[in-house]
This record gives C-alpha cells, sequence and structure tokens, in this order.
C-alpha cells in the first residue's frame, strides 16, 4: 500500500481548486460555480476520498477491471455523464462532466477511464443517432452499469485516421465487417461498439465520404476481443485488440448514413478532449498535492526540503502549472457547451496542453520525493505512468499541434 496516501486528508485540497460558472447565467465565460455544480463537484470529491483512492493502489498492482468501484459510480449516478437525461443518464453538459472527471482522476485516472470511458463510444450515438438508436444503446447503458467502446484504431493507422482497414460491404439489408481494431478502451467489457469502417473501395474517396460509423452489439457472431494489454499506467482499465470477421450488421445501425462516419469520429472528439484534459490535470492536481505534503514533512540538513527555495520554487512551478491546466479545460468546455465554431480549436489546445503539462508536474512531483519517488511503495510514480497515455490517447500530442496550427493559419489567411 502507499504510504504517503494514508496520511492524505483530501478536503485540504481544495485549497488548489478554482472554480468556474456556467455561461449561462453571465452570457460569457466565467469562473464561478453554481450551487448544483458545487453538489455535483463534492459527491465526486467524496466518491474519490471513500471509493477510490483506498483502492487505487490494489488495482494498480493487479490491473483487474474495477468492477466494483464502478457499480458504486453508476448507482450515485458518476458513470453515464453526458448521457442526456430522456434516456436515462445524468445529463451533465461538457464543463459539468470535466468538474467530475478531474476529481475522480484525482484519485486514479485508471479507475476514472473505468468508470467514464464509455462516454467516449455514447459521444457519436448521442451527436448522429436516431431517437431508436438512442433509446435501444443509449438507454441500456443507463439501466445498469454497463460498457460501450470506441472502435477506430487499428494496428496500421491511429493517427492516420484515414489510412484504416477495416472494410464494410452492403449485402441486401446488412451490413458485412472485416477488420481489425487496435487499442480499444473496453474493448473486453464493451456492450456494443462503435466502429468505424472504410466503405467506399476507392482509395482516392476523401476521408468526408468514404467511412461509416455502426453500432455493433458486442455478441455478434465474428467479434472477437484479444487479450487484455497490459499498459505502462491506467492498468485497471480494459485495452484490446478486436478482430471483426464476416460481422453482420443491420441497416438500422448505420450512424446517420453511409458516408457520414468520419465526420462523426472527429465530431465526438470536440466533446470528448476536454473531459480528457480535466484527467490530466486531475493527476497533476494530485501531483502537486503529493509533492507539497511531502515537501511539508522530509527534511534535510535540519529543515523541511519546502523551506530550500529550489524544491518551493518547483513546486510553485507546478501550481502555476495546474491552474492553468484547468483553465484551459474550463475555456474548452465552455466553447463547446456554447457550439462555439472555435471548439475544437480550443479542445485541442486543452488536450495538448494539459497532457504535456501532467507528464511535466507527474515527473517533478517524483523529483521532489528523491529515491522514494521512484519507488511502488509511493504515490508518485504511479502518477507518472499514468499521466504518459494522455499524450498518446485521443489524438498525440503531435496531432493536436497540427490541429491548432491549422485552425490558427485558416484563419490568419482569411483575414489577408
Ligand atoms: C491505453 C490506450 C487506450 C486507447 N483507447 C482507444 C480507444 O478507445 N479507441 C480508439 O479508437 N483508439 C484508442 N487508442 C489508440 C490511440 O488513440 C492511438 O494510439 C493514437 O491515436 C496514436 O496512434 P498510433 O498508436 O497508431 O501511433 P501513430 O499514429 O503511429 O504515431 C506514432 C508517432 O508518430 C507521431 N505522428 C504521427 N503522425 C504524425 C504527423 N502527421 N505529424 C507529427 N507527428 C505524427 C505521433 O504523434 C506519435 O508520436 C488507445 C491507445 C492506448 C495506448
Amino acid at each position: 500500500m502507499y504510504k504517503i496516501i494514508q496520511t492524505i486528508v483530501p478536503v485540504s485540497r481544495s485549497t488548489f481548486g478554482s472554480l468556474c460558472s456556467r455561461s449561462s447565467s453571465t452570457g460569457g465565460f466565467s469562473i464561478k460555480l453554481n450551487d448544483e455544480q458545487r453538489e455535483m463537484q463534492d459527491l465526486a470529491k467524496k466518491f474519490t476520498r471513500d471509493e477510490i483512492i483506498p483502492k487505487a493502489a490494489y488495482y494498480d498492482k493487479t490491473g483487474e477491471f474495477p468492477y466494483d468501484v464502478v457499480k458504486k459510480a453508476h448507482s450515485v449516478g458518476l458513470m453515464n455523464l453526458s448521457l442526456p437525461q430522456e434516456y436515462g443518464g445524468t445529463g451533465l453538459n461538457c464543463l459539468d462532466s470535466c468538474l467530475v472527471v478531474e476529481e475522480l482522476a484525482f484519485g486514479c485516472s485508471g479507475i476514472q477511464v473505468a468508470i467514464t470511458s464509455s462516454g467516449l463510444a455514447q459521444s457519436p450515438v448521442i451527436l448522429a443517432g436516431n431517437d431508436q438508436q438512442k433509446k435501444k444503446y443509449l438507454g441500456r447503458l443507463a439501466e445498469e452499469p454497463m460498457f460501450a467502446a470506441f472502435a477506430v484504431t487499428e494496428p496500421g493507422a491511429g493517427s492516420d485516421v484515414n489510412g484504416i482497414k477495416t472494410r464494410a460491404e452492403k449485402k441486401g439489408d446488412e451490413w458485412i465487417i472485416n477488420g481489425q481494431k487496435m487499442w480499444i478502451t473496453n474493448g473486453g467489457i464493451a456492450n456494443w461498439y462503435f466502429v468505424l469502417a472504410r466503405t467506399n473501395p476507392d482509395p482516392k474517396a476523401p476521408a468526408s465520404k468514404a467511412f461509416t460509423g455502426f453500432i455493433v452489439e458486442a455478441n455478434t457472431p465474428g467479434v472477437t476481443p484479444g487479450r487484455k494489454e497490459m499498459n505502462m499506467g491506467q492498468r485497471c482499465s480494459d485495452t484490446r485488440g478486436i478482430t471483426f470477421e464476416d460481422v453482420r450488421v443491420p441497416k438500422e445501425n448505420v450512424l446517420i448514413g453511409e458516408g457520414a462516419g468520419f465526420k462523426v469520429a472527429m465530431q465526438t472528439f470536440d466533446k470528448t478532449r476536454s473531459p480528457v484534459a480535466a484527467g490530466a490535470v486531475g493527476i497533476a492536481t494530485r501531483a502537486l498535492h503529493e509533492a507539497t505534503n511531502y515537501a511539508l514533512q522530509r527534511k534535510t540538513f535540519g529543515i523541511p526540503i519546502a523551506q530550500h527555495q529550489a524544491v518551493s520554487s518547483l513546486l510553485a512551478d507546478m501550481a502555476i502549472s495546474v491552474e492553468t491546466g484547468r483553465l484551459i479545460w474550463m475555456k474548452a468546455a465552455f466553447e463547446e457547451d456554447n457550439d462555439s465554431q472555435n471548439r475544437a480549436y480550443y479542445a485541442s489546445i486543452a488536450k495538448c496542453y494539459a497532457a504535456d503539462m501532467a507528464n511535466r508536474v507527474a515527473s517533478d512531483a517524483v523529483q521532489v520525493f528523491g529515491g522514494a519517488g521512484f519507488n511502488s511503495e509511493y504515490p508518485v510514480e504511479k502518477l507518472m505512468r499514468d499521466a504518459k497515455i494522455y499524450q498518446i490517447y485521443e489524438g498525440t500530442s503531435q496531432i493536436q499541434r497540427l490541429i491548432v496550427a491549422k485552425s490558427l493559419i485558416a484563419e490568419a489567411k482569411r483575414r489577408i
């Protein structure tokens, strides 16, 4: 068990918390939580303290899926955060979901992903599904603690989504899917998948018309999840490859229509990158919290290391990074909740900044801990391992920079 975790009084971390209110009350971006948001945040904070922190080390060590924690999260309404209330979900907007995600990630981002990552597969259905699809597939997830998975990446194509090779061919009233997906979160436990497949065999067809999004029931013959991958961090999250072999999908399970899949998949990221950024800020907040506590307890040369200017300066830089990271996910979530034309731009800035920042801050926390930081009996090496994935999934930090640069340059050209 972690030695330092046991000495934590989680409530004290409110020192680091800066909060934000929904724009609708003010007409613009402001930093103040309303009562409802505070209640939701407090619920997530309490759940993290009571249910996540005590079990984080166990699930990190064993890599087991944290079903018991997920079931409790479902029972208190912390699971299907963005799923609309009319289909049984909690119905939070992007900003409010992020508030919850940040709190849960403070406890363990692996368990947080287990609780909230179905949202990535729900988003295409929320965005593009018809009422029947929503009732059937979203409703099901709300009733019981069930999972969905977003299956886009393949062994040969991650960043280059246009390069995916999974094919779907229309035969009568059905589509037949063949292909291989890789690194799919919830791959082995999902009840259904959002699957992106090429439906236009012409390699010159533009991405915007070449792909179709399907809802595929996990128990369909021909769907075979691979082994659970053993990852560097977020180890209890279920990541797998999935093979699709002559998988028959009824035409009713196409989202919007043939050729609309790429756009649906990309629009999904506008919604989900802010929560990913909030998760990274949760890790960084925890790293700062642990490092500050440790720096007050650990003495060298007769004084707590916090009194050495080099250490306090490191802590100050970590605090500056955490606060800035929180502000940028808030801004991105605000843009998303207000249907701003700039939402993809801000979502990418938030995801990129928070991911890079969490890696820096977690590494600095290890530095503050000295030798103990490198040891798995103390909490910060886990944070460093967990932080790395934020620079990779839902678009790498390099891809986020490409998106930001593309928007920036397009806007500059418009002005010339
Ligand atoms: C734990 C985990 C969970 C995941 N969950 C899911 C999931 O649920 N669903 C899903 O569909 N996918 C998932 N992924 C896949 C993830 O989104 C991809 O791994 C990621 O998009 C990168 O793709 P890749 O691994 O193929 O790397 P590549 O695309 O091969 O990239 C390799 C390197 O090259 C860089 N690079 C690539 N192209 C460019 C470029 N044009 N300019 C500059 N640099 C570039 C990348 O930034 C990276 O550093 C998950 C991955 C992991 C590890």
